[in-house]
């Protein structure tokens, strides 16, 4: 389940890919998903809104980076506080794309019934 959360596979059958494309933060890019999955024909979003919880998995996630982020550099790299909270920053926006792949993945698996 981990593992296909990490790939990005399709919560049924652990083999179709959920997003067609990765995105980029740094073109300003989301990744585009796929309705349903290619190889089973699961459909992601089960009713409409379903991703909308996922925003919450996505600010948890933002949440945890900054602060893994302001630890590291604020404990280990001692920069001034300036440097720090564009550190932090600069970090929330690169891995916007990254969160928003994981936390809609999270989302499913976590809703994810056998049918
Ligand atoms: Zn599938």
């Amino acid at each position: 389940m981990i593992l296909g959360i990490i790939r990005g596979k399709c919560p049924h059958c652990n083999k179709g890919d959920i997003f067609s494309s990765k995105g980029s933060s740094i073109l300003f890019r989301m990744p585009e998903m796929g309705k349903r999955c290619k190889n089973c024909n699961y459909k992601f979003e089960v009713e409409p809104g379903f991703f909308f919880g996922a925003m919450f998995v996505s600010y948890a996630l933002a949440c945890a980076e900054m602060i893994a982020c302001f630890v590291l550099t604020w404990a280990i790299l001692k920069i001034p506080i300036a440097y720090i909270f564009l550190c932090v920053v600069s970090m929330a926006l690169l891995s916007s794309a990254f969160n928003f792949r994981l936390s809609r993945t999270i989302w499913m698996y976590l809703f994810y019934k056998k049918r």
